[in-house]
């Protein structure tokens, strides 16, 4: 019985459980991989992760063909012509059964129900696989509700996930010697940021990437993780947003670099992070509103102002603080930004600036590579004070005291700020006006300070 298997955000060939489903019961496989430019602009996927998948899927459609198994891309505008699509697919190659990794998210949940209730008409199988999460048991609180923070969330967390085993699944192996067309490519936008130094449309490099992190770096990231001149952290976020490697890959690995070191998996805190990608999943499983732009904490909202002046300094990476000005050109040029600056230039958004953390992450969404709806969208939700568990609202970061802090020397800002690389590890986290004249530098947009001031007025 011919099966159908449709990638979507997991674009790999070890570890995809429905893939590895699929071929367990049929050697008559086929693969698609459907192109939604309309819905992408909608969903304001940026180039840069449009084009490491399309490299992937490259790479994904000769492996699947040395394996006897074809890979269609088919396209479409958007997910509502999805339906039609699909079922004329399986009609005309006899598909029995579609096999799917399930995701969360509103608009592709509603878009697997509407497909799957097509097929179901023309007695065609739906299978959803779970993949997305480490623990996919929707834990409540003895309220039966959902958890509202963090912390108390993580333990119960940590218990599922300490009583459960996690086993990788294989890449599939050839079955047939059918020959079979490569799939075309599928036409994107050019992509201006897409760093193909630093993210290779390569599965052995995410793979190698995430174990020689593992190995060398995991159990040191405590004391790495927060500072953007140094390579801190493992950098797969690209990786993971696309499905590359599977978040029970990153477990694994890690499980394994814990033996081996004889450290404490479940006190690592690169474990932590990881659960934080779970968490925001979790509030968006469980307030699906959160998918419409509407804040956890709705009431909490204060009025946003809307100055277009400000906002594209800060898109430009011209506000006259180096550290927020050196973050804002690392995500232009590299479609990445560092943790610690992502909560910062967010905090400076709409802490100082006042300006609505939606603009933000629309702004971040369509150019970080690692482009994550429900990770942005809670980043963004918690450093704007509005979210689940966020940051207190009177806890604005200082620009000036967090560079010097992290990034004590000013090597990051000399990267990325050329312009000020020769002024002295003092000076560099905020330069005078006659030094900044000298290195063509703006003037801050603002005086942080009174900001601050009116900010706390008008949060309150
Ligand atoms: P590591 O530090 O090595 O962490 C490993 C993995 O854990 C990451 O790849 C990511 O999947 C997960 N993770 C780590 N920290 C967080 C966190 N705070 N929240 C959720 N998951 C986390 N992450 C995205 O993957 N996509 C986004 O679109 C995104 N937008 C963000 C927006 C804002 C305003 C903020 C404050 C954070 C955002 N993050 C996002 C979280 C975090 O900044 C990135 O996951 C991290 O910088 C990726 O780098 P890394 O792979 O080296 O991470």
């Amino acid at each position: 019985m011919a099966q159908l298997v449709w990638l979507r955000n997991d674009l790999r060939l070890l570890d995809n459980p429905a893939l590895f489903q699929a071929c367990l019961v049929s050697q008559s496989i086929r693969v698609i991989y459907c192109a939604t430019p309309r819905q992408w602009q909608q969903h304001n996927e940026s180039s840069a992760q449009l084009t490491l998948r399309q490299s992937l899927l490259t790479q994904l459609s000769q492996s699947f063909a040395a394996l006897g198994i074809a890979l269609d891309i088919l396209q479409v505008d958007s997910f509502e012509g999805l339906t039609n699509l699909i079922q004329e697919y399986c009609v005309k190659h006899a598909i029995k059964k579609v096999w799917v990794n399930r995701q969360s998210w509103l608009n592709e949940k509603i878009r697997d129900e509407q497909v799957s209730q097509q097929l179901k008409i023309n007695n065609i199988e739906f299978q959803y696989c779970a993949d997305e999460l480490l623990v996919n048991e929707n834990i409540i609180t003895k309220e039966l509700k959902p958890y509202r923070v963090f912390t108390p969330w993580y333990r119960q967390w940590l218990i599922r996930l300490q009583a459960s085993s996690i086993e990788l699944l294989p890449a599939p192996i050839k079955t047939s010697n059918a020959s079979v067309v490569l799939a075309q490519k599928i036409n994107l936008p050019l992509a201006t940021t897409y760093r193909e130094d630093l993210w290779p449309g390569s599965l052995q490099h995410a793979l190698e990437q995430l174990i020689d992190f593992c190995e060398n770096q995991a159990l040191d990231y405590d004391k790495q993780r927060d500072y953007p001149g140094i390579k801190g952290t493992s950098l797969i976020s690209p990786y993971l947003a696309v499905g590359a490697i599977s978040i029970r890959q990153c477990y694994v690995y890690l499980q394994q670099a814990c033996l081996k070191q004889q450290a404490s998996l479940f006190d690592t805190t690169w474990l932590k992070e990881l659960a934080w990608r779970e968490f925001y999943r979790y509030l968006m499983i469980n307030k699906p509103e959160l998918a419409k732009g509407i804040a956890f904490n709705a009431s909490k909202e204060p009025k946003w102002i809307d100055n277009q002046e400000h906002f594209l300094a800060w898109q430009e990476g011209r506000t006259g603080f180096p550290i927020i000005d050196a973050a804002m050109r690392q995500l232009k040029r590299t479609g990445w930004m560092h943790n610690r600056l992502r909560m910062l230039t967010a905090s400076f958004l709409c802490k100082l600036l006042l300006i609505d953390w939606r603009k933000g992450e629309q702004h971040f969404m369509q150019l970080l590579i690692d482009g994550d709806f429900s990770s942005n969208n809670g980043g963004w939700q918690w450093s704007s004070s509005t979210g689940c568990d966020a940051t207190p609202w009177f806890r604005i970061f200082n620009p000036k005291l967090q560079s010097e802090k992290f990034d004590s020397k000013g090597a990051f800002i000399r990267k990325m700020l050329p312009e000020l690389s020769e002024l002295s590890d003092k000076d560099i986290h905020c330069p005078n006006s006659e030094q900044r004249r000298a290195a063509d530098y703006s003037e801050p947009i603002i005086d942080y300070s009174q900001a601050r001031k009116k900010a706390l007025n008008w949060l309150k």
